[in-house]
């Protein structure tokens, strides 16, 4: 009379949703990336190379899931971030109109690394 199956019959997982290929998976299949604006305003320390890229927002690998702010989410593949690219899923993720620096996550795609990896 007991049906103890019915209690452990679904381990909650979160899940997202890649914006490359669209579909949903457990945070465990995907990574995060979150916008990184080149040009901080109030804070006037941090990396100088940023200045040259004031306009440019660079998307960036949120490894620790740390980072505040808007994030989405992406399939480690080529085929999901060729997918983001052309359906412009970054803009539209981040709600921004400017160009956008994605070498920091094609990277990440292709090797599993990035500079920023090597802290
Ligand atoms: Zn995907």
């Amino acid at each position: 009379m007991l049906r103890e199956e019915l209690l452990v019959q679904q381990i909650h997982r979160p899940v997202r949703t890649c914006i490359g290929c669209r579909t949903t998976d457990s945070t465990s299949e995907l990574f995060r990336v979150v916008l990184k604006h080149g040009q901080h305003r109030g804070h006037a320390q941090g990396d100088q190379d940023d200045a040259a890229t004031k306009q440019v927002c660079r998307v960036v690998v949120d490894y620790f899931l740390r980072e505040p702010g808007r994030g989405a989410w992406l399939h480690l593949n080529t085929r999901c971030l060729e997918l983001a690219q052309k359906k412009r899923a970054f803009s539209r993720a981040f709600r921004t109109h400017g160009e956008i620096d994605l070498s920091d996550v094609s990277q990440f795609v292709a090797t599993g690394a990035t500079p920023e990896a090597k802290i």
